[in-house]
Formats: structure tokens, C-alpha cells, sequence
């Protein structure tokens, strides 16, 4: 059996104060029909990125609305998880090797994990590249609804890692993409769903914290709450280009020498490349005591990251590629303006001007920072309209929304 994963129960009601009460009586009245559905959600990792982060509360509000909704995990080595590293890597257009023996490996794992697989539902929903091959190997005997949940951005891959995942993940009936234009080449589905995603503004990470405690939590990294803080929450990753943020605050530190740096990175368990990329991000930062370079291990954990986002002055994510970035919604829902790299998913948070900066390069995330320090009652302003636009657009409940409107319209019901 796969390991199921286990979480906490959440109510939908919880949530009426902050996105109002007509919008959980359209959630109940949406998901009636769906009540006993089975759903299970599949992924690579229980902890560490995006997926689990939403998963953690979309599952337990899918049981609090009457669905029988779990979440497992596969199963996977180094070996694998370097193999579904490049893939993720190669997905998104990098110009790496695909070898027959890495292709290999990713089939020996689906093929097992597929063997491992239980149990009877009414839609399977597998998330990513990682266990893309579920279907395939399993002959879809588990039910009769399965979803691919494609978390990257896929409109322009590397054609070898394309043409190897394309004919499996062509077996599912339905496909969800954050955005429509990241629908990799030539590979339709009977339904196409586009579903961004989503923060919970209840979570340890989101919910309200005083700011003085916050402050509290922040000091004892060593960062001085009385000086101007950058920060960056991402995983250490090329993509989320953290040798970028360094360049970055180095010119924002000549007008403001007062300036200091925070790069808080959760060190993911299916990523194993994680640990190279942060050493080169310690090599980066050398021997300046006003960057901070954090991660789970340091302790780190969810309310220290909602910390560290509330005490920051201005929050970067100055990724070059990227999926949604979820963090982007979480600082916005926090009231900071976010200067943002123009990819991905950002440009669909982030409204340049108002709820934040896009910038392109590390001179323009430089002039955007240091402008947001020497404006602060502008950087508030912009805050405001951000965490507006995090309520309306990007909160669990419409996350939830989504799903259902799929699942009724895959089972008819
Ligand atoms: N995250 C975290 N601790 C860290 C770094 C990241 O909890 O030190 C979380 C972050 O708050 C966010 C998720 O990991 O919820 C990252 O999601 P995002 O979509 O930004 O990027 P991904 O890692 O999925 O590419």
C-alpha cells in the first residue's frame, strides 16, 4: 500500500469570517452531490513545495464539505528523485540529457509504485511528472475517473523529456494546468481544467500573527528588526535564481547600507539537488553577516516563514521560471508588495504598479526594492490592494471551487 498521509481536520466554516458566509453555502450546495465521492490525491512528497503545502488543507476541506477525499504518496530513492528532479528540470525547457537508463528508472518506480497502489475510488488525481506513470502501470483499474495535476509549466519543455511523459500522461481524461498556455505540445484531454493555486489564510503559515511576536520569531535568527529586511522564501533551486537576490540586495545595500538579507529554503525530500544549489548560495553570499541563509533544518518551519514574511520590508521572488509561487500569494496576503520575476505564474498575482513590481532583471528587482524602502506609506498602500486581491482570487475556498465544479462535471452528478 502507498503511504497515506495523514491530516488534520479542518471546517469550511472556519473560513466564513474572512471570505463571507454566502461563499461556504455555495461550497455545501456544490459538493452535496459529490457527498461519499472517493477521491485520492497522489503526489511525490509529503513535505517541502507547493503540493503538499495546498494538499495539507484541500484534502481535509474536501472530507468537511462530505467527499471521501485522502492523499498518498509514492515511494521513491535518490536514484528516482534525481531522475524526476531533471524531468522537472527538462519539462520546463532546461537543455539537459534524458538517457535511456534515467527513463529507465522512472519506469521501475511507476511500475512498483503502481503495484503498491490500493484501494477503490471514484477519481484519482495525480499530481506532476513524478508519478505520471500511475495510470499506465495500473491498467486505471482503481477507478474510473483519473486527472493529471500538472504543476509546471510544460509550454515549452525540452522535446525529449516531452516525447518520453506525453504518450502517459495522454492517458488521463482530465488535465489541470495553472495556466491555459502551459498545456505542453500536441497532447489534448476530453476535459481541461485551469485551476491556479491556492493559499490557506488559516494555515500556521497564513494566519494572523501579531507583529511584535513575529518580530520575536525573526531576532532569533540573528536578523536586526530594527533595520530594512529583503527576503526571499523559496527552495534552493536555479529556477528561483537565489544568487539572483544576492546580486539584487548587493546594489539595493550600496544606497541603503543598512539593508539586510534573508533566503529562507525548505529543503525538500524529493529533491535532492536542493543541498548542491544551497551550497553554491552560501559560496554566493561569502563572508556578509547581513545575509541570512536559512533553512528547515534551522528550524524554519511554517511560523517562522509566516514570520519572516510579515517582518520583511519588501518580499522578492525573483524566480526565472516558475509554476504558480505560491509564496508570492502568501507575502501579497500578508500586505507586502512583492517584487516579482515576470514568469509563470507571478504576472497573475502580482499587477505591476499595484500590488506589487514585475521586473525582468536583477537591476530592475534592485531599483523596484530600494524604491519600496524609501516609500513606505506607498509599500503599505500596495500591500493592501495585494492581500484585496489575494482574498478574492487566490484563497483554498476557490481553490476548493475549482475541484468541485471538476468532479461534477467528470461524474455528471
Ligand atoms: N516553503 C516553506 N519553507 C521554506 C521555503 C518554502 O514552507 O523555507 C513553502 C512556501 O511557503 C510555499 C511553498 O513552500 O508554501 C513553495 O511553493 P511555491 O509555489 O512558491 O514554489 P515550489 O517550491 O512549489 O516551486
Amino acid at each position: 500500500m502507498l503511504q497515506v498521509v495523514p491530516v488534520k481536520q479542518i471546517h469550511l466554516d472556519a473560513y466564513a469570517p474572512i471570505v463571507g458566509a454566502a461563499t461556504v453555502e455555495e461550497l455545501r450546495e456544490l459538493a452535496r452531490p459529490l457527498n461519499g465521492l472517493r477521491v485520492v490525491h497522489v503526489n511525490a512528497t509529503a513535505f517541502g513545495g507547493g503540493v503538499a503545502e495546498i494538499l495539507q488543507t484541500l484534502v481535509p476541506l474536501s472530507v468537511d464539505v462530505g467527499l471521501e477525499a485522502t492523499w498518498q504518496v509514492i515511494e521513491g530513492s535518490d536514484d528516482f528523485f534525481n531522475v524526476t528532479k531533471a524531468m522537472h528540470n527538462g519539462l520546463q525547457g532546461m537543455d539537459i540529457p534524458f538517457t535511456p537508463e534515467m527513463q529507465r528508472i522512472w519506469q521501475e518506480y511507476n511500475r512498483r509504485n503502481a503495484e503498491k497502489f490500493e484501494g477503490t475510488y471514484d477519481i484519482v488525481i495525480v499530481h506532476d511528472p513524478q508519478p505520471a506513470g500511475l495510470l499506465h502501470y495500473t491498467g486505471g483499474k482503481h477507478a474510473p475517473h483519473w486527472a493529471w495535476r500538472c504543476h509546471i509549466d510544460t509550454s515549452e519543455p525540452n522535446p525529449v523529456y516531452w516525447d518520453f511523459l506525453a504518450p502517459y500522461i495522454s492517458e488521463y481524461e482530465a488535465g489541470i494546468f495553472t495556466l491555459k498556455e502551459y498545456v505542453g505540445p500536441g497532447v489534448t484531454f476530453r476535459h481541461l481544467a485551469i485551476i491556479p493555486p491556492t493559499i490557506d489564510p488559516l494555515s500556521p503559515k497564513n494566519a494572523d500573527m501579531p507583529l511584535e511576536e513575529a518580530k520575536a520569531i525573526v531576532q532569533k535568527f540573528g536578523i536586526d528588526v530594527n533595520r530594512p529586511l529583503l527576503l526571499q522564501v523559496s527552495r534552493f533551486d536555479p529556477w528561483k535564481d537565489p544568487l539572483g537576490v544576492i546580486d539584487c540586495y548587493r546594489l539595493v545595500k550600496k544606497e541603503r547600507p543598512d539593508v539586510q538579507l534573508a533566503l529562507v529554503g525548505s529543503m525538500a525530500s524529493d529533491d535532492p539537488e536542493g543541498w548542491i544549489y544551497y551550497d553554491r548560495t552560501v559560496r554566493h553570499a561569502g563572508e556578509d553577516f547581513d545575509i541570512h541563509i536559512l533553512h528547515n533544518f534551522h528550524g524554519v518551519g511554517s511560523r517562522e516563514v509566516n514570520a519572516f514574511q510579515r517582518v520583511a520590508d519588501v518580499v522578492i521572488q525573483k524566480s526565472l521560471r516558475e509554476g504558480f509561487g505560491l509564496v508570492v500569494a502568501e507575502a501579497m496576503w500578508k500586505g507586502k508588495p512583492v517584487v516579482g520575476g515576470k514568469v509563470g505564474g507571478i504576472p497573475l498575482q502580482i499587477v505591476d504598479g499595484e500590488t506589487g513590481f514585475l521586473v525582468e532583471s536583477v537591476e530592475e528587482c534592485a531599483d523596484r526594492a530600494l524604491y519600496l524602502l524609501q516609500h513606505p506609506q506607498e509599500a503599505r498602500r500596495m500591500g493592501q490592494a495585494a492581500r484585496e486581491r489575494v482574498r478574492r482570487h487566490f484563497l483554498i475556498t476557490r481553490h476548493l471551487r475549482d475541484y468541485l465544479h471538476l468532479f461534477r462535471e467528470l461524474t455528471g452528478l
